[in-house]
């Protein structure tokens, strides 16, 4: 086993790559979604950064994943193994969830909802009695650096009747690959190939996808939806829905990914000026193949892409070429940092 570990693990460089290390999944733990959206999170230097900085929270002992998730940095940070356990987390996880029977032991979930949930988590246990939508405290991680302050409405270009805006927070944008793939081949119609620019308006499109209605001063006319972003997240994350368990899709969505993505490309309307004029960098994919949960994540430091798979950590070339080669991989989460703002 440990042989097999030391194999597996190639370090490029010693110093840099120090504090990349591999999660424990046991035959039967079925830990890998768990352990896919630890190690994007660790490698988000933002993240990182910042739950270090808090120590107060309302604590909640055996069941509170702040402690779990704390505790399990400090070990990537000071321990010398090159393997650590994710179970205090997967525990407080499973406590956490026991009444609605997610995320427990043993069980396989959703990687995308745990990442979601970890941060919901880590909102309540700083900001106890704010509600989700209303969370203006400097010290939430969650709601300072992932949130998404969105509206939604209805706007008639006719008769400029309009619905009233409905104000929505969140932290993963889920986007549906059928209509992704649609809106790629719409596309494709249009002009030669995809310019990796265009990853934005690709999902922006393929969100409105039949969100039609009527108009709302019953003109005749039906009218979409509009999304308007109000504020700038430092980290945006998509998450990619497959509408069947065997999709073909793969390759197409593979193919539609950007590096890069602007924020006035995703939503309808973006109403900040940093918002605007910003440019999120991918650093982090979790993927899903074979029923099993594998991550991908920028290393800032070294510059280099890193491949998890519980117990082995691998750097890899360019993330996006790998997936050609390995087809059967699905995309789930595709997560962005704000790099500048122009
Ligand atoms: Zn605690
Ligand atoms: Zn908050
Ligand atoms: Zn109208």
């Amino acid at each position: 086993m440990e042989q097999c570990l030391k194999k597996s693990y190639q370090p490029g460089s010693m110093l840099s790559l120090a504090l990349t290390k591999g999660l424990i999944n046991e035959p039967g733990q079925n830990s890998c979604f768990l352990n896919s959206a630890v190690q994007v999170l660790w490698q988000l230097d933002i993240f990182r950064r910042s739950l270090r900085q808090l120590s107060g929270h309302f604590c909640l002992g055996d069941a509170c994943i702040f402690c779990a998730l704390k505790s399990i940095f400090s070990q990537f940070q000071q321990s010398r193994e090159r393997v650590l356990p994710s179970d205090s987390l997967r525990n407080a996880l499973a406590e956490t969830f026991k009444d609605e029977q997610r995320f427990q032991l043993g069980l396989m979930d959703d990687a995308a909802e745990c990442f979601e949930n970890i941060l919901e988590k880590i909102h309540l246990h700083i900001e106890s009695d704010s509600a989700t939508d209303s969370c203006t405290s400097k010290s939430c991680i969650t709601h300072q650096k992932f949130a998404m302050m969105l509206y939604e409405q209805f706007v008639c270009r006719c008769c400029g009747a309009s619905s009233d805006p409905h104000p929505f927070t969140e932290f993963v944008h889920y986007v549906s690959t059928t209509a992704l793939c649609q809106q790629v081949d719409r596309l494709l119609g249009k002009t030669e190939r995809l310019r990796s620019d265009m990853f934005g308006e690709l999902l922006q499109a393929a969100n409105n996808t039949g969100d039609l209605r009527s108009c709302p001063s019953d003109c005749g006319q039906s009218i979409k939806i509009r999304r308007v972003l109000m504020n700038c997240p430092e980290i945006v994350t998509i998450g990619f829905v497959w509408d069947a368990e065997q999709s073909d899709l793969t390759d197409d969505v593979i193919r539609a990914i950007g590096p890069r993505l602007n924020l006035t490309g995703l939503f309808n309307r973006v109403t900040d000026e940093n918002a605007k004029r910003s440019e999120l960098h991918l650093v982090g994919m979790i993927c899903f193949s074979s029923k099993h949960y594998s991550a991908f994540a920028y290393h800032t430091k070294s510059s280099k892409w890193m491949f998890f798979d519980d117990a082995t950590v691998k750097e890899v070339r360019i993330p996006l070429s790998l997936f050609t080669l390995t087809m059967c991989w699905a995309v789930m989460t595709s997560t962005y940092r704000l790099i500048h703002v122009r």
